[in-house]
């Protein structure tokens, strides 16, 4: 595929510019690198009214061809891995070697999902009669993607929904449409019109979805507080909603590690991506016997790494996303200096242009304080002593929040026996991040409603049906 600088939104089977349209920025440089189609609520509108006619065909279309769109899809991504990974940093700002990775994600979630099939199930199969619960699509699935990972995060989406036999209309986040653009030309090629439609737009387009009757399910990925109003938005029409939504991970470090050996694993589990994941260690929790040293093995490995423009060869940490977040990653940073906490690295503004905020440690934070409390996304880390165990779960524990989690230790069984005590969707023993389209992932609490990935996750785009057949009824005889 040519990627070349037209942006056209994909509605029933035709690419679409737009009466009006929106400014993309590079984060590195702040510069318009590229206009989108602004939808309007009519644009909206066809794009409802395609992916409910196309909704009767796709639904009776057998599974195993089902399947091969999206062994399809995945292929056209892995044919175009450099144009998207390039385009991708350009958008969302992260390096090259990441922005690779998530693009090879996205293909293998289309086509690892395939092997995934919609079970049924006997209920009773005697003399009198044969109940079956089987599932049936939805209908027209309305999904909506965050900016930090644009394409892997609708990848999510789009192959349980497309799998289980709905169609879509999948809006990416105003920060981060191009490369989900382009991915729509792809699709073009490969769906029956009106399968998958993309649409892109402002601040309003979002609950312009979440409110419009002509969904039956709205899959939402983003802020804890966006999700809120998705699902007061979804009520009124009583849409199914699956949030995935924001976290405040801790990691707990045992007093058993190796500390040269796990300086730099830890640092990576909060800075990928420059923190900007939603299962980013946001807290991490030392223990008092290794504080000190793993402490100063972290901030000695995180002044060897490079942040930068993304697409300069060896940058390790790109910008924030955009300028809002940039802003409150800032905020934070300043409540920090205002109440005297003790900063180990950074904690002042890059003086140059683009979103970048120096890599930032802090030393053993109040507990109360808002870097450990809050949901920071960024290059921003507390660092956290503790000297119990059920003290420190307690503290783990103490949020609204509920995504994920992470325990290491050489003492495996230890540190799983700790692990199953965070009340998160998913723990980690001595690793972080690591996801599967065959895995359930989902937050607890306030971190979301509902799965991703899995049987579970494909489920949540179903109906479940008991088909009841009563056998030789007694008006037959
Ligand atoms: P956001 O909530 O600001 O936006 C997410 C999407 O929702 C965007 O497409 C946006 O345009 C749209 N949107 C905004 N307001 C809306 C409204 N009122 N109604 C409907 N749609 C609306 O989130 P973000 O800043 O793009 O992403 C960062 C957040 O996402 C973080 O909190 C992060 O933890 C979370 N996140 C969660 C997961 C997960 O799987 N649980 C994954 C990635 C990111």
């Amino acid at each position: 595929m040519e990627f070349n600088d037209t942006y056209q939104m994909l509605i029933g089977g035709e690419l679409v510019a737009g009466s009006a349209t929106l400014d993309v920025l590079n984060p590195a440089t702040e510069e318009v690198i590229a206009r989108v189609p602004d939808a309007t609520e009519a644009d909206l509108d066809a794009a409802v009214a395609a992916a409910r006619r196309a909704f009767p065909g796709w639904a009776a279309t057998p599974i195993e061809e089902r399947k091969a769109k999206l062994n399809a899809l995945g292929d056209a991504i892995f044919g175009n891995i450099e144009g998207f990974a390039r385009l991708l940093t350009r958008e969302q700002g992260k390096p090259g070697t990441e922005a690779q990775g998530e693009i090879m994600g996205a293909g293998y979630w289309l086509k690892a999902f395939t092997a995934l099939d919609l079970p049924e199930t006997v209920n009773e199969d005697s003399d009198e009669r044969i109940s079956i619960t089987r599932h049936v699509p939805l209908g027209v699935v309305g999904a909506i993607a965050p900016w930090n990972f644009p394409m892997i995060l609708a990848m999510f989406k789009v192959a349980p929904a497309l799998l289980a036999g709905n169609t879509m209309v999948l809006k990416p986040s105003p920060f981060t449409p191009l490369c989900t653009l382009k991915f729509a030309e792809l699709a073009s090629e490969i769906l029956p019109a009106g399968v998958l439609n993309v649409v892109t737009g402002g601040d309003s387009l979002g609950p312009w979805m979440t409110s419009h009757a002509g969904f039956d399910k709205i899959s939402f990925t983003g802020s804890t507080q966006t999700g809120r109003r998705v699902m007061a938005s979804a009520a009124p029409t009583l849409k199914r909603v699956t949030l995935e939504l924001g976290g405040n991970d801790a990691a707990i470090v045992l007093p058993d590690v190796d500390v040269e050996k796990i300086a730099e694993q830890l640092f990576w589990a909060a800075f990928s991506n420059n923190g900007q994941i939603c299962i980013a260690t946001k807290r991490m929790y030392i223990h008092k016997d290794v504080y000190e040293p793993l402490r100063d093995a972290i901030v000695a490995y995180a002044k060897t790494v490079k942040v930068g423009d993304g697409s300069e060869q060896g940058t390790q940490i790109g910008p924030i996303n955009n300028k809002p977040q940039y802003e409150r990653v800032l905020d934070l940073i300043q409540d920090a200096k205002d109440k005297g906490y003790k900063f180990l690295m950074g904690g002042e503004k890059a003086d140059v242009p683009g979103y970048f905020i120096p890599i930032t440690i802090l030393d053993n934070p109040p507990e109360d304080s808002r870097i450990v409390q809050e949901e920071q996304f960024g290059p921003v880390l507390p660092l956290i002593r503790f000297d119990d165990y059920d003290d420190v779960i307690a503290r783990a524990n103490a949020t609204d929040y509920g995504l994920g989690g992470s325990v290491w230790s050489k003492d495996e069984e230890k540190a799983f026996e700790l692990a199953q005590r965070i009340q998160s969707g998913t723990v980690w023993v001595n690793e972080t991040q690591h996801l599967s389209p065959l895995a359930a992932f989902g937050g607890m609490k306030q971190s979301g409603v509902g799965v991703e990935g899995g049987l579970e996750g494909l489920l949540e785009y179903t109906n479940a049906q008991t088909l009841v057949r009563r056998k030789k009824p007694a008006f037959a005889q």
